[in-house]
């Protein structure tokens, strides 16, 4: 059976690496721009196409520079609730049934605004959406799996004082402290921020993750945060191997204990070792691939921001992919950026499917890890049903295909 595109979109998927500010449509972004006194290079979408949203990127800052534009017009409820509601809506469209939205809340607070506001706002714009889904005739009379979300806040490695107001209090009332402390101190701050959120409040924050450049800024000083997420009963997930070898995967496991890793490009790289005391880096490699295979540790696939700032990479077909799934990892299929990679679920999925020249049962393993390795925010038992009836749509489709 061929995998054409519209087969994909039908199909029941997930994105668990899905960034909100990476993710604002163009249009909204133009007109919450002009709302807001802020300047854009461009007022149209083309316009924004061609100098800040690209198809291709020189590198990393060339990929960033777009966060900064949609992060200024993310510092009132309102437009981060209308931001959140229509990010759910995309996905919806294209046959997303499960996302976890991630999103750094100091990067939006200062002022009036508390972490905490940030994600009751990120909250009701994704809840809207979530019962306007639900609503509908298809899955209110069981014919189609219902829409869900979680939450995931997100610490940074590295920030300054231009980050944002939030980030220039922190500093400026830390003045004497090093860098690193500050950096951890930050963080637990978030977490704590999401511990109230999931157990005072009762919203679906279901995870935290660390997010930002990996060189030299070890996941060591975020530990105290993570431990406190630990305690908390909140999942958690590092950007780890992105930027920087299998050592940082390893530490992101080993002293943050991560539950999934964003992105892991770099996990079969023995030439990037910096540990001197390793000198059989090969075996290193491998072991650390046996470890994440066994513990069942999800890799979230992000294949074409990875493609747009990775300029080692030059053909998809070299990525790492189709390696971890040789390797039998469980891997899941994620957009990380929806409007600064100019991508969705399915084109993320059609791509892997043609690169690497994906059977449909290899399709559906995939689906299976997105949906069970999800950090689902209700009871298990729920879970698992959920997971069941999103597994049983996606043969539905497949049957129904089979038999045009
Ligand atoms: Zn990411």
């Amino acid at each position: 059976m061929k995998i054409t595109r519209e087969l994909i979109e039908k199909l029941p998927k997930t994105d668990l690496h899905l960034h909100l500010d990476g993710s604002v449509r163009l249009e909204t972004l133009i007109e919450l721009a002009r709302d807001g006194g802020v300047v854009l290079p461009s007022y149209t979408v083309e316009g924004l196409k061609q100098t800040v949203f690209k198809e291709n990127y020189k590198d990393l800052d060339d990929y960033l520079r777009g966060f900064g534009y949609t992060c200024s017009v993310m510092r009132q409820k309102e437009n981060i609730q209308r931001i959140s509601y229509e990010l759910a809506v995309d996905n919806q469209r294209e046959g997303v049934r499960y996302i976890e939205v991630r999103f750094a809340p100091q990067l939006h607070a200062g002022g009036e605004m508390t972490l905490s506001d940030t994600i009751v706002a990120v909250n009701n714009g994704l809840d809207r959406a979530r019962r306007e889904f639900n609503s509908s005739e298809a899955v209110v009379s069981g014919a189609e799996p219902q829409f869900e979300y979680g939450i995931i806040t997100c610490a940074m490695r590295y920030f300054n004082r231009h980050f944002s107001d939030y980030f220039n209090d922190i500093v400026s009332v830390h003045s004497y402290s090093p860098e690193d402390k500050i950096f951890g101190l930050a963080s637990l701050e978030v977490v704590g921020a999401a511990v109230q959120a999931k157990r005072e409040m009762g919203l679906p924050v279901v995870g935290v993750d660390l997010a930002g450049p990996e060189k030299g800024n070890p996941p060591i000083h975020h530990r105290e945060a993570y431990m406190l997420a630990q305690r908390n009963f909140l999942n958690k997930t590092v950007h780890a191997g992105e930027a920087y070898g299998p050592e940082s995967i390893f530490q992101a496991i080993t002293e943050l204990g991560a539950d999934r890793i964003g992105h892991g490009t770099s996990l079969f790289k023995p030439e990037t070792i910096t540990d001197t005391s390793i000198h059989n880096t090969d075996r290193y490699v491998n072991d650390l691939v046996q470890f994440i295979a066994n513990r069942r540790i999800t890799v979230e696939v992000c294949l074409t921001s990875n493609m747009q700032t990775d300029p080692e990479l030059v053909r998809l077909e070299d990525h790492p992919f189709r390696k971890m799934m040789d390797n039998k990892l469980s891997c899941s299929i994620c957009t990380d950026n929806r409007t600064v990679s100019h991508t969705t679920v399915t084109d993320e999925v059609y791509k892997a499917v043609n690169a690497f020249d994906l059977s449909l049962n290899e399709v559906k393993t995939l689906m299976v890890y997105g949906f069970k390795r999800s950090f689902f925010p209700r009871d298990y038992k729920e879970k698992r049903s959920y997971v069941r009836k999103c597994m049983d749509y996606f043969e539905k489709v497949v049957a129904d295909q089979d038999s045009l």
